[in-house]
């Protein structure tokens, strides 16, 4: 263990440039500030706003950057004010590491939506560094930002649930949609809408996905446990399907036209979106009037309702599907999640890679 007045030096996987490879890069971590809690990465989750960051999609990246937000690992230091966890447990980190908490959001215990919030990678902590994420060593975490893994999670399994898992979880809570027998669908089935029907069956709901093709089909409901497979391009097929759903969780990262999925929803159906598309989408406002809809959209979840996730997770033996890579394959594996194939998430075994190249 190192003392808590020193800076420690880790070596994490960086993007230097937007080509967006990773390469070894070392760096130094902060102290351990009274409240700070000191992760030694087990294992890390790849998800596909890596790929946004360091190939600079969204256009605002700072490189050098180790991406990676959905970390679990063990506590290694604890700071002198630190009471949610204790050395030795297994913990995770996820998307933000900060907030402003003086707003009605941080007040409110949903930081998720502060303004100020901080990012876990590429962005710029309170003391004026760069943040960077998960594929690293270590990691330098404000107590806040940390939550337990339940024991009964295998800790690479509980990896995606810190961002995919939490990010189908908390709409599902929020809008009173975890109730058993309810009927929900899935629109696109990558790293999210897997977790989405995996979590939406532990709540006993009859789950359909829609997709485009017919490719995933026998997986869908052979493998995941869906209980219907719906091919959007076939009129008959959605036809029938009309005011059937209560709510539909829409993960497709593209332009698509919406009315189709709404005519799908009962009264007071939601269409609750969570790709990013920086395009408008387009509806006639009758598609919502008439039965009273709901198109809404919801970003990730509070740290209280991911912690509360993942003892739901555990209780109900939730597994997600995942394919563990080392280190020296965290490049291939983001060409692969960038042509989805994946099934469904890959897991960087981070303990287990040798980092300095
Ligand atoms: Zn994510
Ligand atoms: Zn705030």
């Amino acid at each position: 263990m190192g003392s808590l007045a020193s800076e420690r030096t880790v070596t994490g996987w960086a993007a230097k440039d937007p080509s967006g490879i990773l390469s070894p890069y070392t760096y130094t971590l902060r102290k351990t500030g009274p409240e700070d809690v000191v992760i030694k990465v087990l294992y890390c989750g790849v998800c596909h706003t890596d790929i946004h960051q360091t190939k600079n999609h969204l256009g605002m990246s700072n490189y050098p950057m180790v991406p990676g937000h959905e970390v679990v690992g063990e506590v290694e230091e604890v700071g002198s004010q630190v009471s949610k966890v204790q050395v030795g447990e297994i913990v995770g980190s996820g998307v933000i590491v900060g907030c402003c908490r003086e707003c009605t959001s941080c007040k409110s215990n949903i930081e998720q939506y502060c303004n100020k919030k901080i990012w876990s990678y590429n962005d710029v902590y309170t003391d004026g560094n760069p943040t960077q994420g998960g594929f690293a060593s270590a990691m330098v975490v404000d107590q806040k930002f940390v939550v337990k893994i339940p024991s009964g999670l295998a800790p690479e399994q509980a990896a995606p649930l810190l961002c995919a898992g939490v990010t189908v979880y908390s709409p599902l809570k929020h809008f009173g949609l975890m109730e058993t027998g309810l009927r929900g669908a899935i629109l696109g089935l990558g790293g999210v809408g897997h977790m989405g029907v995996k979590i939406a069956k532990s709540m006993g709901h009859h789950v359909t996905i829609i997709s485009s093709s017919n490719k995933k089909r026998a997986e869908a409901i052979d493998h995941l446990g869906a209980d219907e497979y719906l091919l959007s391009s076939d009129e008959t097929q959605m036809a029938t399907a009309v005011d059937s759903l209560d709510y539909i969780i829409d993960t497709v990262p593209v332009f698509h036209p919406l009315e189709p999925y709404l005519s799908l929803l009962k009264v007071d159906g939601k269409l609750i979106l969570m790709g990013v598309i920086n395009q408008p989408l387009q509806f006639v406002s009758p598609m919502v009037m008439l039965g009273r809809k709901s198109i809404t959209g919801t970003f990730i979840g509070s740290m209280e309702e991911t912690q509360e996730m993942l003892y739901f997770c555990e209780k109900k033996g939730l597994t997600s599907m995942i394919e563990v890579v080392k280190m020296e394959q965290v490049n291939e594996a983001f060409e692969r999640l960038e042509r989805n194939d994946v099934r469904y998430r890959f897991v960087v075994d981070v303990a287990g890679s040798k980092l300095d190249g």
